[in-house]
């Protein structure tokens, strides 16, 4: 491991002083991404302020009936929620689907908007090609194994895929994210934090070189009674998606008033598919009508040499998880 500067900081803004950009400083909280990076030498921080001692760990209700997630409340305690489990069971299965109980009872729900691919040619060091790692390098995985890579948004530059399953139910939920930073603070909406590879693959945040997560804010709930996240894995636990659904659906009266799709295991980012939401719009739930959803949810999608398979399985992912969000299943 590198040599780095160690700090802890006391409050906000002592955390964001402490990572000024110049510093080339990393937030550490729960460490369950971050201490992996470094000791195979992807992650090189010259200083680590650890942030473990701020007030952000509060899940609380906001005046707009909506709830504020701290961004130091650890995964575990996230999912398990009596408010959670109550008005956003999506979140809560989907935290509940990643890593083992081991890593979510350390992970912090900051940590988590910011973990990093799990592209076996990022990841080890031994590979001289990954353009996220080493810009222009080249991409090991556009002609090597690629099964796990991405089939949407993807650029000549890397195919990677992100690897939380909670930010894609947050996608769903359309949640905020509140950061502070050296101009001081502002929201960034959950479907501009992540980022497609593009040209600069190694910045997948919009997140500021120096800012710090403050909280993740939900918008009230509107698809408690009827929402599912559905992961397809390859062993049942402690495993990444394959692909992942996030599905929500308002009906009434029989009627689907509003949907909310997003996919995981396929993008650089969580990848909602509006056009197949708004098909929903005003239909009657059934089966023909989510297999439906399924096929428009993945027109545009791309395979490469082993994943070819993603795109009938985020097809067939889509119809059921819509089928249980609506209850029919
Ligand atoms: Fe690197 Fe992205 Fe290519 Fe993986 S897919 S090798 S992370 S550039």
């Amino acid at each position: 491991m590198h040599p780095f500067e160690y700090r802890r900081a006391e409050n906000p803004q002592a955390a964001v002083d402490a990572a000024a950009p110049a510093t080339q400083a990393k937030f550490i909280a729960g460490g369950t991404n971050l201490v992996d990076l470094m000791k195979n030498g992807v992650e090189q921080p010259h200083r680590l302020v650890d942030i473990n001692r701020l007030e952000l760990s509060a899940i609380e209700q906001l005046p707009n009936g909506g709830l504020r997630l701290g961004a130091l409340a650890r995964n575990s305690d996230t999912a398990n929620h009596p408010m959670v489990r109550q008005h956003y069971p999506l979140l809560s299965r989907a935290i509940l689907a990643g890593a083992s109980p081991q890593l979510r009872n350390m992970a912090t729900n900051g940590g988590n908007l910011l973990q990093r691919t799990r592209c076996s040619y990022f990841m080890d060091t031994r590979f001289p090609q990954c353009n996220k790692r080493v810009p222009h390098s080249g991409c090991g995985a556009l002609e090597g194994f690629n099964r796990s890579h991405a089939i949407f948004g993807t650029s000549e530059q890397c195919i990677a895929t992100h690897p939380s399953d909670m930010c894609v139910a947050l996608a769903a939920l359309e949640a905020v994210i509140r950061v502070r930073g050296p101009k001081g603070e502002h929201n960034i909406p959950i479907a501009d934090f992540h980022r497609v590879p593009g040209t600069t693959p190694q910045v997948e945040t919009n997140l500021q070189p120096g800012e710090l997560i403050l909280s993740i804010d939900l918008p009230p709930s509107r698809y408690a009674q009827h929402s599912y996240y559905l992961k397809v894995r390859d062993r049942a636990s402690y495993e990444f998606a394959l692909v992942s659904v996030a599905a929500g659906l308002e009906i009434e009266d029989g009627t689907v008033r509003s949907a909310r799709l997003v996919l995981g295991g396929v993008a650089h980012k969580p990848w909602r598919v509006q056009h197949a939401e708004q098909m929903l719009i005003g239909a009657k739930p059934s089966a023909d009508i989510f297999a439906r959803a399924g096929k428009v949810a993945v027109v545009g999608a791309k395979a490469y040499q082993h994943n070819q398979f993603k795109i009938p399985m985020a097809e067939r992912a889509v119809a059921e998880a819509l089928s249980r969000a609506a209850g029919a299943v």
